[in-house]
């Protein structure tokens, strides 16, 4: 059967939160004939298999640890109050769901064309979609969004690797783990080993170096490092999984060797998860055909207005390797549409890729925006900055014993005689929440005057952030 051609103002490859924003900001305020192509569920990476399901478990993870502390509060809790697993796995689906299916509402209301297929690229104005049942769209497009994102890498080729799941499996768990092993040292190892610690699951995270989230600033990794070991997670350091092997009782072994190059085996695993990193899903989209250029490490390569080298082809989020965050994604995708189809006053509009705040839901949480001290040290010298930093016991914890307390430490860089605020570096309780605000701060261009002018909030924890001396 001859494939059916549509026509589209704007193709937009991948219904995660990039594609979504852009397409929908498109044809919402501009009225352009836009359409959508995703073969999985609507929201992507975020929505499915991220952030909005790892922070439910993050809430539930914060909840077993707010029953253990209310002891010292004077409550009488059970020390092992149960959590059923499958109950709130059945919740969050649900929610997800819910999601999924007021993102598709969504785009009827925008009047986003929705096809759910494989779309490929077949020229820089054509693509085919294949859609669930086999057949096939031709769409002729004026201009084509790539917003397709990223999967988890690949394990390491060692035996049995294949045994192990990464973060979308970890979504599938549907009953508490007596035991996990997590590889990698990133956001989501860090992430995923604070919670199955505190829902009560034996916790192995196997890191390649000393510390963990080596992206960030020292006083992060080490502080955070130091607490996961406090907090009973069996860090492994420098160390690496050599081979895997289910067990007779279904269970994994897993043999890792340590810096000093002994084998170790570590028994009646339920589940090994491979948090490693994240690969670009360029692979069958018809890039080549359609000669859009890649990296040495596989992203799309764009410019500052995320053009790519083809003209009329744009692309964006994870796919591209810039700062692989869902508000980044959705930032650039709704800038794009109105520089793409807006007023005449949008044509330069761009998202900077400078000062993006982020957080990771470790316990404690932590909160990044501008430069680690190493880079502020190399882009300023080190007699062009000065650090302030303050470590303390916030509130919550005033009452308890200091085996339960746990760290809270703030770290501001400021540059030149003006003190302009280059980094700022949490960790502690709340710190999600916390950085926003200063994020706009530090977007502004505030500098440590400009937060000592405001007057500090009591008692909280983000007062130390206007008061350091
Ligand atoms: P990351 O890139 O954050 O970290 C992966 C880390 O794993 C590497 O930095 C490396 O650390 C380690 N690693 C790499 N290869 C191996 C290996 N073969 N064996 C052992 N360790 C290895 O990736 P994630 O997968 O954690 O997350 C992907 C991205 O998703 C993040 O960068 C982030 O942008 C986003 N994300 C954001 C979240 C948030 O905003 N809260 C939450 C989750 C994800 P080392 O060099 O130290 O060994």
């Amino acid at each position: 059967m001859a494939p059916i051609t549509k026509e589209t103002d704007y193709l937009v490859l991948g219904g995660g939160s990039g594609g979504l924003g852009a397409a929908r900001m498109a044809a919402s305020k501009y009225g352009v004939k836009a359409m959508i192509v995703e073969n999985a569920r609507l929201g992507g990476t975020c929505v499915n298999v991220g952030c909005v399901p790892k922070k439910i478990t993050y809430n539930a993870a914060a909840l077993a640890e707010a029953i253990h502390d209310s002891k010292t509060y004077g409550f009488s809790v059970q020390e092992t109050a149960p959590f059923d697993w499958g109950i709130f796995k059945t919740k969050r689906d649900a929610h997800i769901k819910k999601l999924n299916d007021i993102y598709a509402r969504n785009l009827g209301n925008d009047k986003v064309d929705y096809l759910h297929g494989w779309g490929r690229l077949l020229s820089k104005n054509q693509a085919e979609v294949t859609l669930d049942d086999g057949s096939k769209v031709l769409v002729n497009a004026k201009k084509i969004l790539v917003a397709v994102g990223g999967k988890p890498t690949d394990p390491p080729a060692i035996p049995g690797a294949e045994l192990g799941i990464n973060s979308d499996g970890f979504f599938d768990i549907d009953k508490k783990p007596g035991k996990v092993a997590i590889v990698g040292a990133g956001y989501i190892a860090v992430e995923f080993a604070g919670m199955f610690n505190a829902l009560g699951t034996e916790t192995h995270l196997f890191i390649r170096y000393n510390t963990f989230l080596r992206n960030f600033d020292p006083m992060i990794q080490e502080t955070v490092t130091k607490e996961y070991e406090r907090l009973g997670v069996n860090l492994h350091k420098q160390s690496q999984a050599t081979k895997v092997e289910k067990a007779a009782n279904g269970k994994l072994s897993v043999t890792y060797r340590d810096g000093e190059g002994n084998e170790t085996t570590l028994h009646d695993v339920d589940h090994l998860i491979w948090a490693i990193g994240r690969t670009p899903l360029t692979s069958g989209i018809g890039l080549e055909e359609a000669g859009v250029k890649l990296n040495q490490k596989g992203y799309i390569v764009v410019d500052d207005y995320q053009n790519t080298n083809v003209d009329n082809i744009y692309a964006l989020g994870d796919v591209t390797g810039q700062v692989e965050l869902t508000p980044v994604a959705i930032a650039a995708g709704r800038r794009l549409s109105h520089r793409l189809f807006g007023p005449p006053e949008f044509k330069n509009l761009s998202l900077s890729y400078e000062n993006i705040p982020s957080v990771v839901f470790a316990h404690p949480e932590v909160g990044a925006i501008g430069l680690t001290e190493p880079q502020a040290i190399e882009k300023y010298g080190r007699d062009n900055i000065k650090i302030y930093k303050s470590s303390f016991t916030a509130t919550y914890y005033a009452i308890m014993d200091p085996e339960q307390k746990g760290p809270t430490s703030y770290k501001l860089i400021t540059a030149g005689p003006e003190e302009k605020v280059v980094g700022l570096h949490i960790l502690g309780q709340g710190s999600g929440e916390v950085l926003q605000g200063f994020g706009v701060a530090v977007k502004m261009g505030a500098t440590k005057a400009d937060f000592d002018n405001c007057v500090a909030i009591h008692p909280t924890s983000a007062e130390e952030l206007v008061t350091m001396r």
